[in-house]
């Protein structure tokens, strides 16, 4: 199997980056992924100040499918996340919701499964990949945001068995992605999750004449999932919404007024995380229930 290294890391998706490597659509291919503070934090206790801020969000990629022009879209199914034995995490006041006194930097062990907290509590981990996204056709966009290429998302719903709908908007896609968690909640609300390195491997697909599909978008085993992105979650939680509307009046047996009914009854509207430069909103609607109406 064919797997992207991260020797060398990047910070912006964009379509003038070299290609790392190249895959057939169909492929199933490795990435090696530094964490978010491109692994500067050895060991439990390090020192704030001794860190290299420009280096966080590192990226492994870009990939080059071949095959994929502007308009298709591009299927990227998430089929492991293999993680180290221990990760990262690091609160301070400025950062995230929270008013924490100082800045706090820690290491975690995860063993069996479980992440090794303080005070003997342990936590399931819910492995997922925080940044995944193509290049998108105008500016470079940092890994430091979501948007409409994908990008620094932190949808926690992105973990194993689930298919990840991005936009092709440069030749070749150029896939790259980066900061694994061991676990994360909805918000996100400290800036940081269990933040890992490790091997996320994927399969690529590209699709043809699926303008249909509201990307990014996600299906995991059990949900449809849109999201948006904005510096407001005003906005971004009625897009959110909207968006979902929108693919179900065209993909279910639903008319405009039955899929308003439908998502009020079944759509949960959900913080994905509010730490970014841009927050970021989910509309959730439970698969089944009405016709399973998205091939996946
Ligand atoms: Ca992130
Ligand atoms: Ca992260």
């Amino acid at each position: 199997m064919k797997t992207v290294a991260c020797d060398s890391v990047s910070y912006f998706f964009d379509k003038a980056s070299a290609p790392q490597m190249s895959c057939e659509s169909g492929d199933t291919v490795r990435f090696e992924c530094r964490d978010c503070y491109n692994n500067q934090l050895e060991y439990d206790g390090f020192d704030f100040s001794k860190m290299d801020m420009r280096l966080n969000n590192p990226i492994t990629g870009p990939l080059y499918v071949n095959g994929a022009q502007p308009g298709d879209v591009l299927r990227v199914e998430i089929a492991a996340i293999d993680m180290g034995d221990s990760g990262s995490m690091c609160v301070r006041l400025g950062s995230g919701v929270y008013e924490v006194q100082g800045c706090h930097c820690r290491r975690f062990d995860v063993k069996n499964g479980l992440i090794h907290f303080d005070n003997g509590i342990k936590i399931p981990v819910r492995p997922m990949v925080g940044v995944m996204g193509t290049a998108p056709a105008g500016a470079p966009q940092s890994t430091q945001t979501p948007g409409e290429h994908g990008g620094n998302m932190d949808i926690k719903d992105l973990g194993e068995g689930a298919v990840l709908y991005l936009p092709v908007e440069a030749e070749g896609a150029l896939l790259s992605m980066g900061d694994i968690h061991a676990l994360q909640g909805d918000g996100e609300t400290a800036i940081c999750a269990l933040e890992m390195a490790g091997i996320v491997t994927v399969r690529v697909t590209v699709l043809k004449d699926r303008g249909d599909i509201p990307t990014p978008f996600v299906v995991t085993p059990t949900h449809y999932l849109v999201t948006a992105s904005s510096p407001s979650l005003d906005e971004c939680s009625v897009s959110a919404a909207r968006k979902m509307h929108r693919f179900l009046t065209a993909h279910a047996p639903l008319s405009d007024a039955q899929a308003a009914m439908a998502l009020s009854l079944l759509g949960d509207l959900r913080i994905s995380q509010v730490v970014n430069p841009q927050k970021g909103c989910l509309m959730a609607v439970p698969r089944g229930i009405l016709g399973d109406c998205f091939e996946v």
